[in-house]
């Protein structure tokens, strides 16, 4: 099969569009002929490496992707060659304690596709039955992958981690990321008002286009904290999404008595100080997750496919340019997601 893979970390010129054996299905397992992969930040942080990631080399990256059923392996039913599916990335165990609870993204020997184990830029990709779900007729592959982590993500931060409420008060620090807009959307869905911090016209416009009901343009209002205050008559906001991590003791201050705050990444930096007094005297929770359980991702994608959240996309590539799509991902230029559609 033709694959982009790379045998070392590095920039985005170790990304080899190459011949790779197709994988064959073992127990429990389907072999997925791929037609759409959708590119995430995840694809660059395991492409450049960190300490202590082990990889079996040559890698395949890609969490993301939709498309058909191909070969059933062994004692797998309720599905047939040519389903049209898409790919639920968090891979775990199905019998430990987490598991069996349905928390299956705290599964001790928890995988991600296209992480720690070859992924979806390749015309095949093998993954459990269970990590299947059907795409309707007439629903296009490539909204259905490019929703896949973004949206399961954001659900299980904001309705399962952080249980937001109908009414409740949101802010979402940064406007146009793949999770960030997701969550705009949710939010939205859920009935919350919703605060956005953005940079520049471009992404607020983005934001307001999905629901965001007060936009707030942080190149021109450094302080967004004090905004906030001055836009909720000095109450804050009850539910504050901050993926970026470094931004938070600018969180911290715009947050309500009894505050929470979610986060799912650090797109700012993994380590910054907290002034603890804003903890305690505020009665703030700080609530972290990653990715999602099954249940989720069946939730979030249906509401997906009945139209109600909508993936935001970007530019698509051919599989062969996914050094192209990466590129325009490290450099931020993108506004929605990228997506490799593989022939
Ligand atoms: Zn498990």
């Amino acid at each position: 099969m033709k694959t982009v893979l790379f045998h070392d970390h590095g920039n985005a010129n170790v990304l080899q569009y190459s011949d790779f054996p197709t994988p064959n299905p073992g127990e429990g397992e389907v072999l997925v002929k791929l037609e759409v992969a959708a590119l995430n930040r995840n694809d660059i942080w395991t492409r450049n490496g960190w300490p202590g990631i082990k990889l079996e080399y040559p890698h395949i990256l890609g969490c993301d992707g939709a498309g058909t059923v191909a070969e059933l392996g062994k004692c797998v039913s309720g599905w047939k060659i040519g389903d049209r599916v898409v790919i639920n990335s968090n891979i775990g165990c199905g019998h430990c304690p987490a598991c069996i609870a349905g928390q299956d993204n705290r599964c001790r020997t928890w995988h991600l596709l296209g992480e720690t184990v070859r992924g979806t830029y390749a015309q095949y990709v093998v993954v459990p039955a269970k990590n299947v779900l059907l795409i309707p007729n007439g629903f296009e592959a490539r909204k259905a992958a490019a929703a896949a982590l973004v949206f399961h993500t954001a659900w299980h931060s904001l309705i399962v981690r952080g249980g937001l409420r109908v009414g409740e008060t949101m802010l979402v620090v940064g406007a146009s990321g793949g999770v960030n807009t997701a969550c705009i959307q949710i939010a939205k869905l859920a009935g919350a008002t919703v605060y956005v911090v953005g940079s520049g016209p471009e992404k607020l416009e983005l934001a307001k286009s999905l629901g965001a009901d007060y936009l707030i343009d942080r190149s021109k209002e450094e302080n967004w904290s004090k905004t906030i205050y001055g836009l909720t008559e000095k109450r804050g906001v009850e539910l504050i999404v901050d993926n970026v991590g470094t931004t938070f003791p600018l969180s911290f201050r715009a947050a309500a008595k009894g505050g929470r705050i979610l986060t799912v990444g650090n797109s700012g930096g993994p380590k910054f100080e907290i002034d603890n007094r804003f903890i305690f005297g505020r009665h703030l929770s700080i609530i972290g997750s990653s990715m999602g359980t099954q249940a989720d991702f069946a939730t979030v994608m249906n509401l997906i496919f009945e139209g109600k959240l909508k993936p935001v996309l970007d530019k698509d590539y051919p599989l062969e340019d996914a050094r192209l799509a990466q590129e325009r991902l490290e450099k931020g230029e993108q506004l929605g997601k990228i997506t490799l559609t593989i022939s």
